[in-house]
């Protein structure tokens, strides 16, 4: 049955529209459970009736046009109920629905399973029988299994509109209007045109493309397979050392699959029909990985992978070739199944209008970094289909997670209105730039900022910020091919220390591991996130962890306004430590003869065994600062990058605001001061607890510091407090939300919640 899930899936998968892909369903599964029919009903909520879209076994006349109103018959049973309904004899049941169109007077036995998606009734697919019949437990396991692999195609076609279609006449695809719905990851509005993307390597990911010169694509086809041949000859000399003779064959099977001369003919044939070299690569690949998938032999099933292998780095050298060719008009906007960090960095400066990614959430590092810089940013996009953006406008607006792609006029007027007022409310908070982050009765916060970029310094320094809360001393790492040597990071460090001084500079020691992949130090992991990250990676490594506490350290000389803090501490014998690994290079420096000042050491509260420690750990150390976006993720058992949880992350959970709290009274009872360096921090409706529960700084993207400052300005510690306490009883994240929104938008600050000024 496994396998035959498997195969029925990956025919799914690869079939070319919604049509063949529900065609192949009901076909392949009424051969599966030899019943005598097999559809699919889909439900139009608009016109609230479950449409025939597929059937096998039904009379073809009426796909698209019997429609079963939601509540009547079995289909709408099953809908209603969300749960398999299985009938012996369905003519005698009083639901029954007799359609004479569907030809359904000759079946009897009924099985009929909900098509859910992330909790969503999309459909019913229904088996029948000629003979009064009851489906046996496995029949409806399955049926149930091919139904929850259903709704994710389905839903993929809803995102991208082809579902939108049905049952009405197809329109052009082209210049649809065409809304796709993500999570809301960085504020704002963005309009531009679209530059896709795509995942280096991924043979499934390869759009399709037309070329005209067929000479050049067929040369640049044999230069990527010749440095795919130099690559695997080198692995294979490095293999002859570590490797049994029988194990080193492999490469030499490698090779002969890259001379072979039928592999070379299919793909320049396909060349040879206009298509460019990736996608007959890639359509080359995919075939022989299908012979391969489809034997039965485990022998020939296991070389699919190979092959696979093989593609990949063929099509890694062509991409590699053609990735300088990416252009960024003025008004890009990133578009891709996965964006990365790097991606965002190669655009040229100021080109960046916004980002949308299929994958991800709002506290994946990319979404973190385009906070920083003002980029609209939408995540988690279901179903994203990047080639639907080619050469057409698009609309992102990254508050409420909307991707608009050709929108309709009336919809770009109102969008570009709402870009227009978003500008305008930006320049009325520059005139805050010199006011002190104050309550109305008088209380001070300092309001910092969160960087990676040295680039930013003059940002932060021109919306007032009143030093670095946390700098991700990880970028420099991630930009690099290598570890950066002690005096390349020295040169980094000390230019921001440089910028700010003499205002305090926080930076965080190496921090890598979770969705923070060194390029040249892949460590492949089950659960990253609760894996070899920050601290642990580093302690483990005390040469990377000396090298750049000593970076630190000098380029600190003469500044003396360094502040050095541990990431991801979950027990006082890390501080122990690295507070001794921080103490060395500082004795190592002077026995050198250098006048350095000893640092504030710190740590960040972002793992729950901190928060319970905290007591423990204050006391080693000068400041705490709370990392929310991973205290979030670790309290609440919620993966910050995984776009089907996030729903459940919500740093406004009740258990966060209790552990929150917690945190700051313990720390003040020793008088040390403590900070918060999460997203938290720049989330206009948290702000006003935060400051109620007595933080004595929030950093945060310098882009949002001057919203948050209008926030602290417009209210008194007061009406905070009063709030915190009614809050604090609330036991549901989004009634507390509703809350504080509401205070806001009557304090009339709902411009910083939503599009436009109000
Ligand atoms: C945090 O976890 O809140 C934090 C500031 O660190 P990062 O987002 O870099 O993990
Ligand atoms: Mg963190």
């Amino acid at each position: 049955m496994l396998q035959l899930l498997h195969q029925i899936v990956q025919e799914v998968n690869a079939a070319k529209d919604l049509k063949a892909a529900l065609l192949t369903i009901v076909k392949r599964v009424r051969q599966a459970l030899h019943t005598q029919a097999c559809s699919v009903f889909l439900l139009d909520k608009a016109q609230t009736k479950y449409f025939l879209m597929a059937t096998d076994g039904l009379n073809q006349k009426a796909v698209g046009r019997i429609g079963i109103a939601v509540g009547e018959g079995l289909i709408g049973w099953v809908g209603e109920r969300e749960e398999p309904i299985n009938i012996e004899d369905a003519p005698t049941h009083k639901r029954y629905l007799y359609s004479p169109l569907a030809g359904e007077e000759k079946f009897r036995g009924f099985l009929g399973v909900p098509i859910i998606h992330q909790r969503q009734n999309l459909g019913v697919l229904v088996v029948q029988h000629e003979q009064a019949h009851l489906f046996d437990k496995e029949e409806e396991a399955f049926l149930v299994t091919i139904s929850v692999q259903l709704a994710g195609v389905l839903a993929h076609a809803k995102a991208t509109g082809e579902l939108g279609d049905i049952p009405r006449k197809r329109r052009s695809r082209s210049n649809k209007s065409i809304t796709l719905k993500g999570l809301g990851s960085a504020p704002g509005v963005g309009a531009g045109t679209a530059v896709i993307v795509y995942p280096k390597s991924d043979l499934d990911a390869v759009p399709h493309r037309k070329i005209a010169d067929v000479k050049a694509e067929q040369v640049k086809f044999e230069e990527a397979l010749t440095l795919a041949r130099d690559e695997i000859r080198q692995l294979g000399e490095r293999a002859a050392s570590l490797l049994p003779k029988e194990e080193q064959a492999l490469f030499e099977a490698y090779l002969q699959i890259l001379d072979s001369n039928s592999f070379h003919k299919e793909v320049c044939a396909q060349i040879k029909k206009g298509v460019w070299a990736q996608k007959a690569l890639s359509e080359v690949i995919t075939k022989h990985i299908a012979v391969f998938s489809a034997m039965d032999d485990p022998y020939f099933k296991e070389r699919s992978l190979d092959i696979k292998d093989l593609g990949r780095r063929v099509l890694m050298h062509l991409q590699r070739a053609s990735f300088k060719e990416l252009k960024y008009p003025e008004n890009t906007i990133l578009v891709g199944d996965e964006i990365t960090a790097s991606d965002l960095v190669e655009v040229p400066e100021g080109h960046l209008s916004a980002i949308v990614s299929g994958s991800g959430s709002s506290n994946s590092h990319v979404a973190i970094l385009a906070r920083a810089l003002g980029i609209p940013t939408v995540m988690g996009v279901e179903g994203l289909s990047p080639p639907l953006f080619e050469d057409r406008e698009t609309i992102v607006d990254g508050y409420h997670g909307h991707v608009y792609i050709s929108p309709n006029v009336n919809l770009k007027r109102e969008l570009m209105r709402l870009i227009d007022e978003e500008r305008e409310l930006q320049a009325g908070l520059e005139e805050l730039q010199n006011l002190p982050a104050q309550t109305t009765d008088g209380h001070q916060v300092s309001l910092l900022v969160n960087t990676g970029l040295a680039a930013d310094a003059g940002l932060s320094l021109s919306v007032g910020a009143e030093g670095v809360g946390l700098y991700r001393t990880e970028v420099p790492f991630m930009t690099r091919d290598r570890f950066p040597a002690e005096e390349e990071q020295r040169v980094v460090y000390q230019q921001l220390l440089r910028a700010f001084s003499p205002r305090p500079v926080t930076m965080r020691t190496l921090d890598v591991g979770g969705d923070k992949v060194l390029p040249y130090f892949k460590v492949t992991e089950a659960n990253p996130f609760l894996g070899w990250r920050g601290i642990r990676l580093t302690l483990d490594h005390p040469e990377v962890f000396l090298v750049q506490v000593r970076a630190m350290l000098r380029a600190s000389q003469g500044l003396d306004n360094l502040r050095i803090m541990l990431p991801m501490i979950s027990a006082v014998e890390e501080v122990d430590e690295a507070l001794e690994l921080i103490k060395r290079a500082h004795d190592e420096l002077v026995e050198d003869q250098l006048a350095i000042t000893f640092p504030p050491v710190g740590v960040m509260i972002e793992v729950p065994a901190a928060v319970y420690q905290i007591r423990a750990i204050v006391e080693r150390v000068d400041f705490v600062s709370v990392g929310s976006n991973d205290l979030t993720q670790y309290l609440l058992a919620v993966d910050r990058n995984n776009s089907r949880v996030a729903r459940l992350y919500d740093a406004l959970h009740p258990s966060v605001l209790h552990a929150l709290s917690s945190i700051v009274e313990e720390t003040h009872k020793v008088n040390k001061t403590v900070s918060i360096c999460g997203e938290m921090a720049s989330d206009p409706v948290a702000v006003i607890l935060l400051l109620a529960m007595g933080f004595d700084a929030l950093s945060m993207s310098s882009v949002s510091l001057p919203r948050v400052k209008w926030v602290v300005r417009k209210f008194s510690m007061s009406h905070a407090k009063q709030l915190l306490d009614e809050v604090l009883k609330m036991n549901h994240a989004k009634q507390i939300r509703q809350r504080l929104e509401g205070v806001l938008a009557q304090a009339g600050l709902g411009g910083l919640i939503r599009a436009g000024k109000n």
